[in-house]
């Protein structure tokens, strides 16, 4: 039987297979779309670090896609907003079905078990732009066709769809961090889980017989560090810490700052119900309505208050930590200026793990080196 818990992103009640249990703490993360280069460096790193071996080849626990046209597997998210129907918001609290309240008799939440060949175009509409680029386009500013990467991992969610969808009760949520993982011992590899999770997350192992999916780097969370993903990640985009419960947001706790002070960063397709655990900066060149869809409705407000980030010291300040530790920092104060100030990063015992300016110096140095006698190319 269903319970009704609480979901903070859609500001209402829902039903859920159990009943609310919220962590002591939550992993979350934060991305920033508009620094991504698509490098792929989080994927690279993530595939060595975890899935290496025979029957994971296929398996992308990380993958960067470009929106519009990017999907990993296939169609993963299009084909179940078209079987969801009308996904619609009464300001900020949602008033359509999640993917528990549109399944059919039977089923415990609306799903799609991708096929095989689903899985192999892990870079399909890479780089490509939302329409053809007319005659002219390219000199006029700002330029009308866009597009944009997008980081994805699982979510890690409050109400995980792959945990309700388990029969083998294989998945679970830990209390000490929330981090999601699949019992190797328990699963089945009835792929429950790859057709119930709306992010096709967790990936089928034919080799093994059994399901997998990314495992929160928790060995690396237990020690105060931040998951691989976050310290390769060469545009600095992203950050992983500790997001609070929604009524009890702390002003200098990063995450909470970005998520639910700022609100600058939004879940990722909260209308399917699942209150996910990574936090999206949306892109500043794509337009409201598909910002909308993707993040809820709060998204031109985020991108209205990125866009005037200079005028928050805190919220600079959080922008240059992105990258510039190892470690999880529990909270931050900032000193000083925009132009002089820095940002004070510390762990859970109140101990510095660093120091950032809000404003990176820029050092030119003379063209010509005397002590080596050569000519620099490059001088900043
Ligand atoms: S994103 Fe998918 S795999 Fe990850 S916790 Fe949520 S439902 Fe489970
Ligand atoms: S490493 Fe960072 S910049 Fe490169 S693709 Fe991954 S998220 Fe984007």
């Amino acid at each position: 039987m269903n319970n009704t818990v609480y979901n903070w992103q859609l500001k209402r009640a829902m039903p859920y297979k159990y009943q609310e249990a919220r962590p002591d703490k939550q992993i979350a993360w934060v991305f920033d779309t508009n620094k991504c280069i698509a490098c792929q460096t989080c994927t690279v790193a993530c595939k060595n670090a975890w899935t290496a071996g025979k029957g994971q080849e296929y398996m992308f626990w990380n993958n960067v896609e470009t929106k519009p046209w990017g999907f990993y597997p296939l169609g993963w998210d299009v084909r179940l907003l078209e079987k969801l129907g009308p996904q619609t918001w009464d300001g900020d609290k949602y008033t359509g079905k999640t993917i528990f309240e549109a399944a059919s008799y039977g089923e415990e939440m609306l799903g799609i078990l991708p096929d095989e060949e689903d899985y192999q175009y892990p870079n399909i509409g890479e780089d490509e732009v939302s329409s053809a680029i007319k005659e002219s386009d390219f000199i006029r500013m700002p330029q009308q066709p866009w597009m944009f990467y997008l980081q994805r991992i699982c979510n890690h969610c409050t109400y995980p769809a792959c945990l309700a969808a388990c029969p083998r009760k294989s998945i679970y949520k830990r209390k000490e961090d929330g981090i999601v993982l699949i019992d190797q011992a328990r699963c089945r590899g009835y792929r429950e889980c790859v057709r119930g999770c709306p992010y096709k997350k967790p990936f089928f192992r034919a080799y093994t017989g059994k399901s997998e999916k990314c495992v929160g780097c928790y060995p690396a969370i237990e020690q105060g560090k931040q998951t691989q993903c976050v310290v390769t990640c060469i545009g600095r985009i992203r950050l992983a810490g500790f997001l609070s419960r929604y009524d009890k947001a702390r002003e200098d706790n990063p995450i909470d700052y970005l998520v639910h002070v700022k609100k600058i960063a939004l879940p990722l397709y909260p209308q399917f119900g699942l209150e996910p655990n990574v936090y999206y900066i949306p892109p500043i060149n794509a337009p409201d309505a598909f910002n909308k869809q993707l993040f809820g409705p709060g998204a031109p407000k985020a991108v209205e208050a990125y866009r005037r980030a200079v005028e928050d010291k805190n919220l600079v300040g959080l922008l240059m930590l992105f990258g510039a530790t190892e470690q999880i920092t529990h909270s931050f104060k900032v000193d000083g200026g925009i132009g002089d100030g820095k940002i004070f990063s510390y762990d859970s015992s109140r101990a510095e793990i660093v120091r950032v300016p809000l404003k990176e110096p820029v050092i030119i140095r003379s063209e010509y080196d005397a002590e080596r006698d050569v000519y620099r190319h490059s001088v900043t």
